[in-house]
């Protein structure tokens, strides 16, 4: 890598992209809470197992430090089509996340988006912080306590009836869209029973959109399977109204605007087989942005994914 390179990195040490993302187009990924800080254990994470769920709040780090990173990669000329929130867990845990989104707005039209588990929206203070963002998108995969117990693994001071509560509460206070995510795992959260319940407290909510999606990155537990495209339709036309299936983003941007990190990360694999924190250590790059040219080189069907001793590596496909 490039002296250059290397210092873009290190100055941006919070932020990951713009990457193309299949819902906000050219994303800027913000990052400013510790890896795996979560308040939630969900089966399929993408982070893999998370051993310790909290759910304090906490001034990890300072927004003014992160707020000048988005300056210079403002001024730095990418294309930047939202600037995320989300990462290595629950953006909300960082206690100074609205004070963030109000400076963000101070210098840049841009708009913000939030990635939130919907965990902290019951409390009062963590609605006001996301109350400037213009898009937040919170997930929602389960109705009834045993579900989410199964699925999201919760702190234990967690109820869902309480979450359900606090969405509620911020769909009649937040001026911006708000789209609800429900991830589908097979056999956990997609009983006919269950998909009713679901179906009910979705139309109490009215979020401006459902997008329903399932497993499609390597999940923290082995069991968590995807459902079938053919199910997830069916699940849609069940919900009905304003429900879509997340679309894969075009493939043609992503492969024009990454095709060196690709080609680096199949030439890595090439000589042996790599966890996702070995490649973006050795890249130098956000485990997110990694993960996206995983992913689209694992529909290209470039990839195979292999455990060994609770880890999973990656390997070039065997044609
Ligand atoms: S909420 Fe997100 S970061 Fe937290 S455990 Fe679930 S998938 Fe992982």
């Amino acid at each position: 890598m490039k002296s250059s390179q290397k210092n873009n990195k290190k100055k941006w040490a919070n932020l990951y992209g713009p990457v193309p993302s299949r819902r906000l187009g050219f994303s800027l990924g913000v990052d400013f809470i510790p890896f795996k800080t979560c308040s939630l254990d969900s089966i399929y994470c993408q982070l893999g197992h998370v051993p310790d769920k909290i759910v304090t709040r906490k001034d990890y780090i300072p927004a003014s430090e992160i707020l000048s990173q988005i300056k210079e990669k403002i001024d730095s000329g990418a294309r930047i089509d939202y600037i995320t929130f989300s990462g290595s867990g629950e953006p909300t845990l960082n206690s100074e996340i609205g004070k963030l989104i109000r400076g963000i707005k101070q210098i840049t039209k841009i708009p913000v988006a939030v990635l939130t588990n919907s965990t902290l929206l019951q409390h009062n203070e963590v609605r006001t912080a996301l109350s400037a963002a213009d898009l937040v998108v919170p997930s929602l995969d389960a109705v009834t306590q045993d579900v989410f117990e199964k699925i999201n693994r919760p702190h234990p001071s967690l109820q869902i009836s309480d979450i359900i509560i606090g969405l509620k509460k911020f769909r009649q206070e937040f001026k911006g869209k708000i789209w609800i995510e429900v991830l589908l795992v097979k056999g956990i959260n997609d009983s006919p029973l269950h998909l009713k319940k679901l179906k009910t407290v979705l139309e109490e909510l009215q979020p401006d959109r459902v997008q329903l999606n399932s497993v499609v990155r390597p999940p923290a537990e082995s069991f968590a399977r995807p459902l079938l495209l053919d199910e997830l339709e069916k699940i849609r036309d069940f919900i009905g109204g304003r429900c879509e299936i997340i679309a894969t983003f075009d493939k043609t941007a992503q492969n024009l605007i990454q095709k060196s990190e690709k080609e680096s990360i199949l030439s890595m694999i090439q000589r042996r087989p790599m966890t996702l924190a070995d490649l973006a250590s050795s890249l130098g790059l956000h485990r997110n942005e990694v993960m996206k040219h995983l992913q689209f080189l694992d529909e290209k069907g470039d990839i195979r994914l292999i455990r060994h001793k609770g880890s999973v590596y990656y390997e070039p496909a065997k044609k």
